[in-house]
């Protein structure tokens, strides 16, 4: 590979993204104009919203041509900076594509401490930790005693979230596909119970782990799991709408949500976007790096090595085969 090299879309993409939607093209060492950083990037950050973004189908966001850069949080290091609040070593969280040497807005970018793992910048203490820390502390404000449920629990959203709902004092339960990621997550993320929910009579086996019904219900995956488990909730239930991960690339007219039961259980749902939570990144990172440190708060990550590698890896996320928050090793 070339000095410089970055990933972009060989063909518009009009279905669930794969590896074949992908290529990569060597590219000239970027220069920095007045305000931006030249960053030699570590590592990249594949999330689930990047594949509606690929599709023009997230927030409004258009989708980017074949070609173009590609949306995502690379983390890395300043090589050269044209902004004041920058100097080359800085170590930064930022935008510039799916490349090896990347040019960020410094308005845009975020300094990072370099004494943490660079990796954890973009999953647990990045915008999936934040996240899950909005979600249970400012949303649902999960406290001691209450039943606390969370589907794609192995990943790093739902895995942050049990563990911060867990580090309240909550009892926590998780759902995740197939018994690999359920060990994940009972043994290594310390949760009380999780769930298959591609074995039989999984909704009972959820019932009988929640004793006198979930309080939270943090969801990640859409009315696939949201529809069974209302009936479960105990009455005023918080229900955090996190993620849709089920109809994200589903065409035609999304499923319906029935409103009885959110009547019924007099629930509150709460929808959660995180770009809100973004300025409160800081607090976050100063509750979840001593976690982290104390053996509080474990993550795990699903690393690919190489840019020449990322298209797979993207492909695995959108199939739900990842174990774990999804990541490049650029370099
Ligand atoms: P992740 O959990 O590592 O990966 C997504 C998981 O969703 C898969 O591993 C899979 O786990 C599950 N899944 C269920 N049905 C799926 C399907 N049809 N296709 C693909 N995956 C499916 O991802 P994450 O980054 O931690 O994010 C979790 C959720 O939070 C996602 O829905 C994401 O979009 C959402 N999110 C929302 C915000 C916000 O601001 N609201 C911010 C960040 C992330 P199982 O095999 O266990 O089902």
């Amino acid at each position: 590979m070339s000095a410089n090299a970055e990933v972009v879309l060989a063909r518009a993409v009009t279905a669930v993204p794969v590896a074949a939607d992908f290529t990569v093209v060597e590219r000239a060492m970027p220069c920095p104009t007045d305000g931006e950083i030249l960053v030699r990037v570590l590592y990249q950050s594949l999330d689930p919203y990047i594949g509606s973004r690929l599709r023009g189908k997230h927030m409004g966001e258009p989708a980017p041509a074949p070609g173009g850069s590609l949306p995502g949080f690379s983390v890395g290091d300043v090589v050269e900076s044209r902004h004041p609040g920058f100097a080359p070593g800085d170590r930064v969280v930022g935008e510039c594509g799916w490349t090896r040497f990347g040019v960020m807005a410094g308005a845009a970018a975020r300094k990072v401490d370099p004494a943490l793992s660079a990796s954890a910048h973009l999953g647990v203490l990045g915008m999936p930790g934040l996240t899950a820390w909005a979600g249970v502390t400012q949303l649902a404000k999960v406290r001691e005693g209450d039943v606390f449920l969370v589907d794609a629990a192995a990943g790093s959203v739902g895995g942050a979230a049990g563990q911060i709902a867990r580090n309240l004092g909550a009892h926590v339960v998780g759902i995740a596909g197939g018994a690999e990621k359920c060990a994940l997550v009972r043994d290594t993320y310390g949760f009380d119970a999780c769930i298959d929910y591609k074995a039989p009579d999984w909704i009972d086996a959820v019932k009988a782990a929640c004793g006198d019904g979930p309080t939270v219900h943090f969801e990640n995956v859409g009315l696939s799991v949201l529809s069974p488990v209302m009936p479960l909730l105990k009455t005023y239930a918080r229900v955090v709408l996190c993620g849709l991960a089920d109809q994200y690339h589903s065409d035609g007219p999304p499923p319906a949500l029935a409103l009885g039961p959110i009547v019924g259980k007099r629930a509150q749902v709460l929808g959660l976007v995180v770009y809100d939570f973004y300025p409160r990144q800081a607090e976050w990172v100063a509750l979840a790096a001593p976690w982290l440190a104390q053996g509080k708060l474990t993550h795990v990550e699903d690393v690919a090595n190489g840019l020449e590698n990322a298209g797979a890896q993207f492909e695995k996320l959108m199939r739900g085969q990842n174990l774990g928050k999804t990541l490049v090793r650029v370099q």
